[in-house]
């Protein structure tokens, strides 16, 4: 019988095993309520991350501006609610990819800078938008500490295999009053009790996600590393993944989720979860 690993959140002893993925196994803490990989497998895991944004950067690049022209409005819809937090007008993306984000930030007068795992990522946007992005873990890199309004990401936290040090730094680049947005996954969703192991943001060998965070979890670590939180929502069910296609259970799962989904809006059990905290004054 192996030992249940210490939490990678909070450092909780009292973690339990939870799920077994394509020989990966998960643990959940008794604590924080995080879900994630055994640390021994953390560096496979981190080497798996890059292999990944490699190959999605690669295809993704070619069709940059339609996947833009997509997704403006949504980027504009986040920008309105961060206008509160706008003092110097400095924002940052970590895990900017193709840089979509940024672009839009740009075109509403912010001073977007993004940190970017892939170098020819970075390359892109830099050459298009003439945005500066940091090639590097955001841990690695020197940043002006105190100096940006707001620090955003999306679908990240699920990747990152240490995620203190890693919400601790970026706190320290935050201005005070400053804000962070993030969405990630909700292990707490209806979507991951009822499809378990089929959970379709599960699969650490094909996306790369190490860990998995709860509403609970959310209301825990933010106030202890110094954040109030401003919002936190969830959506999204997706109970199909349980079931082989064609057949009648999958149907019928498809159906059940657009039926599921206010329910999941209401009691916090979307399958997204979406932050938005300020540092304290
Ligand atoms: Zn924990």
């Amino acid at each position: 019988m192996v030992d249940s690993p210490s939490c990678v959140l909070c450092s909780c002893s009292q973690t339990q095993f939870w799920w077994e993925h394509k020989g990966f196994p998960f643990y959940c803490c008794s604590d924080c309520d995080l879900l994630f990989l055994a640390q021994t497998s953390l560096q496979e895991a981190m080497d798996r991350n890059k292999e990944i944004y490699d190959g999605i950067g690669q295809k993704v690049v070619e069709k940059v501006e339609e996947h833009q022209a997509g997704k403006r409005e949504k980027h504009f819809a986040i920008l309105r609610r961060l206008e509160p937090y706008r003092r110097t007008g400095k924002i940052l993306d970590i895990g900017c990819g193709q840089g979509g984000f940024l672009r839009s930030a740009q075109e509403r007068g912010w001073e977007p800078e993004g940190v970017e795992l892939a170098p020819h990522l970075a390359k892109f946007v830099r050459e298009h938008y003439s945005i500066p992005v940091h090639v590097g873990t955001l841990e690695d890199l020197e940043l002006e500490e105190g100096s940006y309004d707001v620090i955003f990401f999306n679908e990240l936290l699920e990747h990152i295999p240490q995620p203190r040090p890693f919400l601790t730094k970026v706190y320290s680049l935050l201005r005070f009053g400053g804000a962070i947005f993030l969405r990630t996954r909700n292990h707490r969703s209806f979507s991951a009790s009822f499809c378990q192991e089929k959970w379709k943001e599960l699969p650490f060998f094909s996306k790369g996600h190490v860990c998995f965070y709860s509403p609970s979890t959310m209301k825990w670590i933010f106030p202890q590393l110094g954040f109030r939180l401003r919002s936190l929502r969830t959506w999204g069910v997706s109970l199909h993944p349980r079931f082989a296609s064609d057949t009648v259970g999958y149907r019928l799962a498809k159906v059940a989720n657009k039926i599921m989904d206010p329910f999941a809006k209401i009691f916090r059990k979307g399958h997204r979860i979406e932050v938005l905290a300020l540092k304290n004054k």
